[in-house]
C-alpha cells in the first residue's frame, strides 16, 4: 500500500496544529504546498494524490516545529507583505500586516511632497518597507539602513529577488547616521516592544523588537538624531505600539519641535504611526 494521500495529510496536520493555531487548516496547506512546490488550490483539488514519503517526513518535522511555537513564516521561509513574498529568516522580524499602513502612508507622503526624491527606511530588517516603496514608486531613491549585517543580507536578497536590486541602497548604519535627510521621507518600523514583553515572544531577533523598559528607547534615539539635524522639509513616519501615541507625541514635540506632529491610527483604531513634518 502506498503512503498517505494529500487529503489525509492535510486533515491529520490540521488536527495536530489546532491546539497551537487558529488557522491550523490553512497553515498545513501552506506548508505542504511549499514542500510539493504546488499552489494551495492544487492540493485542495487533488486530495487523492499520494504524498511522497520524503515529503511526508519533511511535513512531520515542520509540524513539530510549529507545534513547538515556531512561527509559520520561519518554517516555510517567507512571508507575504503588500502582495509580495519576502524571504524571512530568524535574523529578521516577520513583517506584520500593520506595517502595510506605514508603507501606504509613506507612499502618500511621497506623492504629496513635490521634492521628496529620497526615502530612508530606517532599521529595514527583511527590507519589506524599503523594497515595497521602491517597487511601488520606481522613480524614488531608497536607502535602507540596519545595524544588523545578517538582516541586511536578507533585505538585499529580497530586493534582488523582487526586482528592486538596483533601486535600493543598503547601508549598515545606526538609524539615520550618515544619511542625507533634507527633503526625505523617513520611514521606520523600529523595535517598540517593552523589554519584559519580549521575553515571551521568543523566535524573532530581540534586536528587532526590544525597545527598552517602556518600548520607546530606540524611537527616542531616532528622535534625538532628528532633533540634532532638524532636516528641512523632511517627513518622518514611525511605526509605534498601540498605546504609545501620547508618549510619542510628547517626545517628538519636546525634542524636535517639528512643524507638525500627528498620529495615524490602524484599522482597529489603535495608535500605529507617529508623523513629523520638519
Ligand atoms: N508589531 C510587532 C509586535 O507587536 C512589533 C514590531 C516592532 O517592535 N517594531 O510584535
Amino acid at each position: 500500500m502506498s503512503g498517505i494521500s494529500i487529503g489525509e495529510a492535510l486533515t491529520r496536520g490540521s488536527c495536530e496544529l489546532s491546539p497551537v493555531s487558529e488557522t491550523a487548516a490553512r497553515d498545513v496547506q501552506v506548508v505542504l504546498a511549499e514542500m510539493m512546490d504546488r499552489p494551495r488550490e492544487w492540493l485542495l483539488a487533488h486530495p487523492e494524490t499520494p504524498v511522497p514519503r520524503e515529503i511526508n517526513d519533511q511535513l512531520a518535522s515542520a509540524l513539530q516545529r510549529l507545534t513547538a511555537g515556531e512561527p509559520l513564516p520561519y518554517v516555510v521561509g517567507w512571508c507575504e507583505f503588500f502582495g509580495r513574498r519576502f524571504t524571512v529568516t530568524p535574523d529578521v522580524l516577520i513583517p506584520r500586516p500593520e506595517t502595510e499602513l506605514l508603507v501606504e502612508k509613506g507612499l502618500q507622503a511621497i506623492d504629496r511632497h513635490p521634492r521628496a526624491r529620497t526615502v530612508i527606511d530606517v532599521g529595514t530588517g527583511s527590507g519589506c518597507v524599503g523594497v515595497t516603496v521602491a517597487l511601488e514608486r520606481g522613480e524614488t531613491r531608497v536607502f535602507a539602513t540596519d545595524i544588523s549585517r545578517p538582516a541586511l543580507l536578507v533585505a538585499k536578497e529580497n530586493a534582488e529577488w523582487l526586482g528592486a536590486g538596483g533601486l535600493v541602497a543598503f547601508v549598515m548604519a545606526d538609524l539615520t547616521e550618515g544619511m542625507w535627510l533634507e527633503d526625505a521621507v523617513v520611514l521606520a518600523n523600529l523595535p517598540y516592544v517593552a523589554s519584559d514583553e519580549v521575553a515571551a515572544l521568543r523566535c524573532e531577533p530581540r534586536l528587532a523588537l526590544d525597545g527598552g523598559d517602556c518600548g520607546t528607547d530606540v524611537i527616542l534615539r531616532l528622535l534625538q538624531q532628528l532633533a540634532r539635524r532638524r532636516p528641512r522639509r523632511a517627513t518622518v513616519l514611525l511605526e509605534i505600539g498601540a498605546g504609545q501615541g501620547s508618549a510619542a507625541i510628547d517626545l517628538a514635540s519636546t525634542l524636535c519641535h517639528p512643524g507638525s506632529v500627528w498620529l495615524e491610527l490602524d484599522l482597529a483604531g489603535r495608535d500605529r504611526i507617529l508623523g513629523l513634518e520638519f
